[in-house]
Parts: C-alpha cells; structure tokens; sequence
C-alpha cells in the first residue's frame, strides 16, 4: 500500500529496510532501559521488536554504552532478531564512534543531534568525524532536531538578523525558523563532508502539536529528504496519545512523514510496548498499512441490555491478537480484514454488512437472537447462551476460507472501500 502519496522522498536504506522513496511508513520505538544492562536492554528490543517496531533505537551515551552495543546486536542475532539498531548518540558520538568500531558496525544508523555535537569551533570537526565514520561504515544517519537542544549558535545568529529587520517576526516563528534551519543546514554538512544524499534522514521534534505541524509542513516543501515524525515528550497516558495522534495523522494525511515513532512516558512499570501499538494503530486508521484485522464494535448506548456486547468485543480483539501469529503466517491479507461486533438492530446490521464478518447482538426489548453477516450476506442467527463461541468459531472458518492462499479475492465491501 503506498503510504506517501504526495511527497515523493528519496529512499534511504538502514539494514534491509527502507525509510522514503514511496514505500511504507516505518514504525519504530526506543529503548529506555540502561544500555549497559545487556540482557535487559536485548529483552526489550525483542519485545519491541515483536510488537512490531522495525527499528528500535538506543542510548549510546558512554565507553561502556558503546562497547555494549555489539554484544546486545549478537544476542539478539542469535535469538532470531534481526531488527536494525539505531543508535542515540549526545555530546560525544564522535569519540564513541571512533573508541569503538564494533559498535559502528554493529548499528544500522547513528542519530545524529546538531545542537548537542559540539559547541563553538568544535561543532563542525565533532560532526565531521561523525560524518566520516558513517561513511566509513556505510550507514545512514539521521539528523534529529529537538527544539529542547537547539543548535543555540544558529538560533542567536537568526534572532540577531531578526531583530535588525523593519519589522521583527515573532519569537516562535525564529524559532522555527532555526529548527528547520539546523536541519537542512547539516544535511549540507554532511553531505559536503562525503556522505551521500540517500543516507539521511531528518527529524525536527518540539513539544507542541500546531508548531510540530508548522515545522514539518516548512520541512517538507524544503526537501526532499525521508523525515521522521514525532512528537517529542508528548506526555503519559491518554494525554500523549492523544496529542501523538492529532500531530502525526494531520501530517501523513498531508503526505509527510517517512517512519514515525510515539513518543509515550510510560507509567511506572508500564509496558514499553504501547507506543509501538499506538504507532500502528495510527498507521491502520489513517489507511496507510495494516498490521491486525479491525474490529469495528459500536459505543453501547441505552438500547444495549447488558454489557455482554463490550465482552464479547473485548473477546474478539484477545481472540485475533492471539491467533494473527498463526493467521499472519497460513493466511496472508488477513491484516486487512474488518469485523464488526455491534450492540443492537439500530446499526448493527448495516454495520456488519460493511464489514467482512459482523456480528449485531440483540439490543434491550429486541429478540435473543444475534444475525451473522460475512462478505455483506446474512449467513447465520446465533442463539443460545455460547454466542460467543460460537462466532469465534464461524471467525476461525470465515478466515481459512477467505485467506488462503489464492482465496481472498478482494471484493468483499470491506476490503473495496479500503482500495
Ligand atoms: S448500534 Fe445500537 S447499541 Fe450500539 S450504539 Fe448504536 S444504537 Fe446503541
């Protein structure tokens, strides 16, 4: 599925993936485990990795930081997971790099921070050597922004220039203004220091959504260069999801963004997984991929008699999280299916016909009885007190039949209105 219709990006390839160039948008996550904690960090990359992260990225702070990078690629080579590195680099990327040439190797992209590469005269030899051991190593990189570490030389020069003029612009749009600035400036940089156009990647983050929107839609009419979209220290809870989604879904629907990461605190001993599923969840409704069946299911109102609607929703979604390791493999294209569990005859049925297989369970004063749609038909009623069972089961054959290899035809109402 193309995923950048408006804004043809140039492709740069991290291991054997591709960010840019019209192929999909890249999910990817951050560890925040310390990265000297080998076995916990491995572990954590894994589950990232399984949840379906395609990159994870890592804090390359210190000696022992970097020296533990090759041996966390290893175990995780050996347990089967291949997902690219990334690694975090602040302050003193140019001498890890450098101390230690495993690690290089062992990362499929160093991030790169302009404003935290070096103050004054040592800006551009600490960025240069960055440049030059990326070159070396042959991996890309991506020059990550962040309004909170701004390049402070490059903001004082255009605040200077600013308040020479006539008439002075705002403060925050300098400061925007800087942002891309930075960005577009040491992508020059690099690519005059040697490194291809291909191997970049550029990220502007700040805190607040309109100005993220403003500084990626400045971003995108400026190059063309892969970008990747967050926003940086969105919060915990609902309120980072929230304000993630509002940001990131107004820009891919505009056709910018390349990979994108969420960018959620945790709440203490949280799973650190959630992001990444906030991630495809954005991806899968914004219809840019699709990752896991949908389950449409209806709100519940006061025509509902009982919760037994929400249960059984609740159940479909644990069913197929459950069984899309499986499905994935024996059934190809099953990502793509719709299925609708409604709450009484108002939509439900309407509901269900749209969708691949619905289900619309009897609301209050309605018939015990629960009509079973697939491919927009009415096939079956369920009744009884095992409803259910019952349509996992009907879930189960619906999905081996329809998704076997060569059987999904694409001309379900669902899958039409997805094309
Ligand atoms: S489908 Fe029925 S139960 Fe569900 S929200 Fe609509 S009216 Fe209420």
């Amino acid at each position: 599925m193309p995923s950048n219709q408006y804004r043809p990006t140039v492709p740069v390839r991290v291991g054997d993936l591709v960010i840019g160039g019209g192929t999909s948008v890249v999910v990817q996550s951050m560890t925040n485990t310390e990265t000297t904690e080998i076995e916990a960090t491995t572990q954590q990359i894994q589950a990232l990795a399984a949840a379906g992260s395609e990159l994870v990225r890592i804090t390359v702070n210190t000696e022992a930081a970097a020296a533990a990078v090759p041996e966390i690629r290893s175990r995780l080579n050996r347990h089967d997971c291949h997902v690219p590195l990334v690694g975090d680099f602040h302050f003193n990327g140019h001498k890890l790099l450098e101390n230690h040439p495993e690690c290089a190797k062992a990362l499929a992209k160093y991030r790169i921070n302009p404003g935290n590469v070096g103050r004054g005269s040592k800006h551009d030899s600490q960025f240069a050597q960055m440049i030059d051991c990326a070159r070396r190593h042959d991996k890309p990189i991506r020059i990550g922004v962040n309004w909170g570490s701004l390049d402070p030389a490059l903001l004082a020069q255009l605040l200077d220039e600013n308040a020479a003029c006539a008439e002075p612009r705002e403060l925050a749009e300098v400061t925007r203004d800087a942002l891309v600035e930075s960005a577009l400036q040491s992508a020059r940089f690099a690519e005059h220091q040697g490194l291809q156009h291909d191997r970049i990647v550029l990220s502007c983050k700040v805190s607040s959504v309109p100005e993220l929107i403003r500084v990626y839609r400045e971003l995108a009419t400026r190059t063309d260069l892969p970008l990747h979209l967050g926003l940086t220290e969105a919060g915990m809870g609902d309120k980072g999801v929230v304000s993630s989604t509002a940001a990131l879904a107004i820009l891919l629907q505009e056709g910018i963004g390349d990979t994108i990461r969420v960018s959620l605190t945790p709440e203490p001993g949280g799973d650190r997984t959630r992001e990444v599923r906030i991630a495809q969840e954005i991806l899968q409704n914004m219809g840019l991929r699709s990752f896991a069946p949908r389950v449409v299911a209806c709100p519940g109102c006061g025509r509902t008699s009982s919760e037994y609607f929400q249960q059984l929703a609740g159940e479909v979604e644990e069913h197929i999280r459950q069984q899309m390791p499986a499905w994935k493999r024996h059934y190809p294209g099953v990502e793509n299916m719709t299925v609708a569990v409604m709450g009484c005859v108002v939509n439900g049925p309407g509901e269900s016909r749209h969708a691949d297989i619905g289900i619309s369970l009897p609301g209050s004063g309605e018939r015990p009885v629960a009509p079973v749609y697939q491919d927009g038909k009415k096939t079956v009623t369920l009744k009884g007190a095992d409803i259910t069972e019952q349509f996992k089961k009907l879930l189960g054959d619906y999905v081996a039949s329809r998704y076997q290899s060569g059987a999904n035809d694409d001309s379900s109402p669902a899958t039409a209105n997805k094309t």
